[in-house]
């Protein structure tokens, strides 16, 4: 029997990247797993496509993360659809990267929105239908902690408060046997930073392994928090990023 059979999950922003890699892993486990997705409703059928083809169940929901009703709306819906929520990843983000000084308001607002608030609305809903045992898994990023470059600061901002969030939360669902973790990825290569991108050679340079990160990668330690053996381990920060920090 696969480790996450029976079990519900869902994961956010996951039609493309990281996201999709975690939905089609988790799937592979054994897991049913619901997605959502802002504006890709063609790629997010691709990847529910790649999981029934692979014997899978699974589940495309339109819903910005930036919107608490429609992200509340998604997280429901799926505990109705599938019966219950075992597992919620909370992946949904943007960056957008400008010095202080040139710092627009709207991108602020929106950054907050969907990397802060989204995740906030998303567990909030997703803990009133977890059961005892539950699993609660952010991607955070290493820029929670480390910050090597100028223009990351709102980015930074946002995932650190992540990371708080998940100590608090450790504490709050500690007694219900529900683990919250964050994993903090160093560069990834996915649309949002491609490893053949502009800035792919300054932060090849910065990682002790010299290579983006594959979303599979961060897929396998998603997949382990998610499964029996990741039991012990909550309220953590997890640094995988080819020794970006090191
Ligand atoms: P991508 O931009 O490649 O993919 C983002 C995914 O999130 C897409 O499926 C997109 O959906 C969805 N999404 C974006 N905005 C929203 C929203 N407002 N509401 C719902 N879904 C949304 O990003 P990555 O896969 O690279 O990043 C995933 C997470 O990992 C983010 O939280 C990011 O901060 C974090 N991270 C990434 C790193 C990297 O180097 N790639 C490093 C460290 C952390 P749609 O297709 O509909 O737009």
């Amino acid at each position: 029997m696969s480790q996450l059979s029976g079990k519900v999950a869902l994961v956010t922003g996951a039609s493309r990247g990281i996201g999709a890699a975690i939905a089609k892993r988790l799937a592979q486990d054994g897991a049913t797993v619901a997605i959502t997705y802002a504006s890709s409703p063609g790629k997010a059928e691709e990847v529910v496509k790649a999981i029934e083809a692979a014997g899978g169940q699974a589940l495309a929901i339109q819903a910005d993360s930036g919107d608490p009703a429609a992200v509340k709306r998604a997280v429901a819906s799926t505990a109705e659809k599938f019966g219950r929520l075992d597992i919620l990843v909370n992946n949904a983000g943007l960056a957008h990267m400008a010095p202080i000084g040139e710092f627009p308001e709207e991108q602020f607002e929106r950054l907050l929105a969907v990397n802060v608030r989204g995740v906030f609305s998303a567990t909030r809903e997703a803990v009133q239908h977890m059961g005892d045992g539950g699993r609660i898994i952010m991607i955070g990023s290493i820029n929670g902690d480390f910050v090597p470059f100028i223009g990351g600061s709102v980015y930074a901002l946002t995932k650190a408060a992540i990371s708080g969030f998940t100590r608090g939360l450790a504490r709050d669902l500690g007694s219900r046997g529900i683990t919250v973790n964050n994993l903090q990825p160093g560069p990834v290569d996915t649309d949002l930073n491609p490893a053949g991108g502009p800035n792919a050679a300054g932060l090849k340079a910065m990682m002790a392994l010299q290579r983006f990160g594959q979303p599979s990668e961060i897929a396998a330690l998603v997949s382990l928090l998610a499964g029996p053996e990741g039991g012990y381990i909550t309220g953590a920060s997890l640094n995988i990023d080819g020794g970006f920090s090191a």
